[in-house]
């Protein structure tokens, strides 16, 4: 009695093995793991060989993670993807794996703030010296960039909220010939219409939070290379930051991914649509480099496949009452951050703060626009409406 249920509870620890054979199932299996068991001691003993892309421990990456790096590679005509948390750790963890103290950091003004708020919140705590430079003039980054001492460049395109286009491969050979990596995060545009690798750049970041998630329900990142010690070196950082990705959350990225390339195509010619019907009234100016004769377009249609779904409009002296009275009084869009998803969002911001170089007014705002997958007619009548209350239509 007493002998056969410790038997039991050895039974209850150790499942059945359970054959895999005849099923073929579509669904990426999502695999937890936080040990991984090996089939003995001596193997276990030279674990370390299976580094950077075998399996070590759980945090080091599932398959299911494993999966999602290798699509997210192939999207980019990379060598190999890394899977981290968030679109800014993708960002935060390149740049500590690239920079040491007395490094020297070019960011363009116009990229995700929180970028900035690294720089100067962290690397500068590190003797990591970060200066800011206009994407948008060659000669500015020129003039900045040390040689031997700029060890990465850093580029957003198009810029977060006032949407300018850089020219990537012009920024890249200046960087190349000055001896620095450059970065690019690619989020707006995903591997389906942006593939920076081919553009000349080092590493690319993305928010796999935005489009490739595309349901605003997880929050994750992808860092991309074609060098093959950068990547070693990126994952020895996330080993030693002890930062992994959950495989269920893999699991709502390999989904999103599924429906990615419909869902870019439906939200970008409705972007297009808007941004072309808006534009040309003098009271406001509508900021989407698919606009003909709009700063950069010419560059975005020779580097980019196509547009994502946000753009902004940037208004001039409204005041923020009025602003958020016009945006309390919309009925489909929802006002919020984090876009790329179903539901179509919009947000008013007001970056001069941010900026370091580029111009911009503390009474300027820009309304940012990320267009999901209502029907597009009642987002219509609601941005129309929303003119309405401005008084700007
Ligand atoms: C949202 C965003 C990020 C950060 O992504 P999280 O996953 O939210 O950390 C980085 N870059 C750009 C351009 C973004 O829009």
């Amino acid at each position: 009695m007493r002998k056969n249920s410790h038997l039991d509870e050895t039974l209850c620890v150790i499942p059945p093995e359970t054959p895999l054979e005849g099923f073929a199932s579509l669904a990426v299996p999502v695999y937890r793991a936080s040990t991984i068991v090996f089939p003995d001691a001596a193997t276990y003993r030279s674990r370390a060989g299976r580094a950077p892309d075998g399996y070590t421990y759980g945090l080091s990456g599932t398959p299911t993670a494993r999966t999602l790096e290798r699509q997210m590679s192939a999207l980019h005509n990379a060598e190999r993807a890394i899977i981290v948390p968030s679109g800014q750790a993708a960002i935060s963890i390149a740049m500590l794996t690239v920079l040491k103290e007395g490094d020297h950091l070019l960011i363009a003004d116009n990229v995700y703030p929180p970028v900035k708020d690294f720089a100067h919140d962290i690397l500068i705590n590190l003797g990591i010296e970060t200066e800011y430079f206009d994407p948008t003039r060659l000669s500015d980054l020129e003039g900045r960039l040390r040689e031997g001492r700029t060890k990465l460049a850093w580029v957003e395109s198009p810029g977060s909220t006032s949407m300018e286009i850089c020219d990537i491969p012009s920024i890249a050979r200046l960087c190349k010939s000055a001896g620095a990596l450059l970065g690019c995060d690619n989020t707006w545009a995903t591997g389906l219409l942006c593939k920076p690798l081919d553009l000349g750049v080092d590493i690319v970041a993305e928010a796999l939070t935005k489009y490739v998630g595309g349901h605003s329900d997880v929050l994750l990142g992808a860092i991309m290379f074609r060098d093959m010690d950068l990547y070693k070196r990126v994952r020895n950082t996330m080993g030693c930051l002890g930062v992994g990705v959950s495989p269920d959350d893999c699991s709502l990225a390999l989904r999103g991914l599924q429906t990615l390339g419909l869902r870019l195509r439906h939200v970008g010619a409705v972007s297009e649509d808007f941004a072309g019907r808006l534009s040309g009234n003098g009271n406001y100016a509508v900021l989407h480099p698919s606009l003909p004769g709009s700063p950069g377009h010419e560059v975005w249609r020779r580097d980019f496949k196509g547009s994502s779904g946000v753009f902004s409009v940037q208004l001039d002296g409204v005041p923020a009452e009025v602003i958020d009275g016009a945006l309390d009084k919309l009925q489909t869009f929802a006002i919020g951050a984090s876009w790329g998803g179903t539901r179509s969002i919009i947000v008013p911001m007001v970056i001069a703060a941010d900026r370091h170089v580029l111009p911009c007014s503390q009474t300027t705002t820009h309304l940012r626009i990320s267009i999901g997958l209502e029907n597009e007619d009642h987002l219509w009548a609601d941005l129309e409406q929303m003119l309405r209350s401005l008084h700007l239509d």
